[in-house]
């Protein structure tokens, strides 16, 4: 496996993937549940990674890799600045999508009600001429 240095702390461990050490991870796990609950404390006000930071007294690398490594996508896609938006723009294509679904929707329902029409005119043609 190659050695890497942690994008954290900047120890050098072997790792096949993540780049942060065993050690700094434990602390992202620990700090995770912490942002959580302040975010969930403060719906209504505007954060991103250096103001969640700033506000909690936490080193900004640590909140910030927390949303790099998608910890937080659940928690503050909308409100934390991510440097992808990918959630945003997965979000606009499932609307997007919708939508689309929705007008079919609507035409298979237009194109029923029309097969429906023309069907209750013959019959209802065909019992007024009878009955008059
Ligand atoms: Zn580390």
């Amino acid at each position: 496996m190659p050695l890497v240095s942690c994008r954290l702390c900047g120890k050098l461990f072997t790792s096949g993937g993540p780049t942060v050490c065993a050690s700094c991870l434990a602390k992202l796990d620990d700090l995770y549940p912490k942002v959580r609950e302040f975010l969930r404390d403060n719906p209504k006000t505007e954060f991103n990674v250096e103001t969640v930071a700033d506000v909690m007294e936490e080193d900004i690398r640590f909140v910030q890799a927390l949303v790099d490594m998608k910890y937080l996508d659940r928690d503050m896609e909308t409100r934390v600045e991510s440097p992808t938006n990918k959630a945003r723009e997965r979000l606009a294509s499932e609307l997007q999508k919708s939508l689309r679904d929705m007008k079919d929707a609507a035409a298979k329902r237009e194109a029923a009600k029309d097969v429906a029409a023309s069907y209750g005119q013959q019959r209802h043609g065909g019992n007024t001429v009878k009955k008059s």
